[in-house]
């Protein structure tokens, strides 16, 4: 059985990007922001930034394919620092870090890169690091109804990095656990062992 997961469905907030009104706009913003459009390495520079802003905001659709889990694995499948990049909802500005995974199966399993597709999908967007996990669990709880799931992001957010507090390096930590990775003491131990950050 083949699940396609639509971008539209799972982040009904979304509407696609408008790229003619994007460059329109930041054109308004770069003469706002004293440029002057005239200088040849501004020119197309509108244009880049409808094309950034496109390419980062746009999720992209895939298939979520899973299998029956035949041999009745039921131990808990991690996937350790999937990378990854977002855009905060509040400055527009980029916070990028590593996403744990897990989930323990109940009557399927799924591929493991689309632990990775399924953080993509939610990351393209503007964003809340605590929005965004809680997405990412919710989607795999609901469309693969295991016995139990876990996501930790870790991040670096520039708006913290760059301006305001400029703290680089500071990041945050957020999670959300769902069924037994939540309410079963050992297992929960377990997923937290694995995303517990190693010394560097
Ligand atoms: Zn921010």
């Amino acid at each position: 059985m083949t699940t396609t997961l639509s971008a539209a469905r799972l982040a009904p907030a979304h509407r696609p990007p408008d790229r003619e009104g994007v460059e329109r706009a930041a054109r308004d913003l770069l003469t706002a922001l004293g440029a002057d459009l005239d200088d040849g390495g501004l020119r197309e520079t509108p244009r880049r930034m409808a094309d950034t802003y496109a390419e980062l905001l746009t999720p992209e659709p895939f298939s979520l394919t899973t299998f029956p889990n035949d041999e009745g694995y039921d131990e808990l499948i991690v996937v350790r620092d999937i990378p990854f990049q977002s855009l905060c909802m509040h400055h527009v500005l980029p916070f990028h870090g590593v996403a744990h995974v897990a989930y323990l199966p109940a009557e399927r399993i799924l591929g493991l890169s689309k632990l990775a597709r399924v953080v993509d999908l939610f990351a393209r967007g503007l964003q809340l690091q605590e929005r965004l996990t809680t997405q990412i669990a919710t989607c795999l709880q609901d469309e693969l109804r295991p016995q139990g799931v876990g996501v930790v992001l870790e991040a670096e957010h520039l708006c913290m990095s760059l301006r305001g507090v400029q703290k680089p390096g500071a990041r945050t930590v957020t999670s959300a656990l769902h069924g037994l990775v939540r309410d079963d003491p050992r297992t929960r131990e377990e997923f937290l062992s694995h995303t517990a950050r190693r010394a560097r």
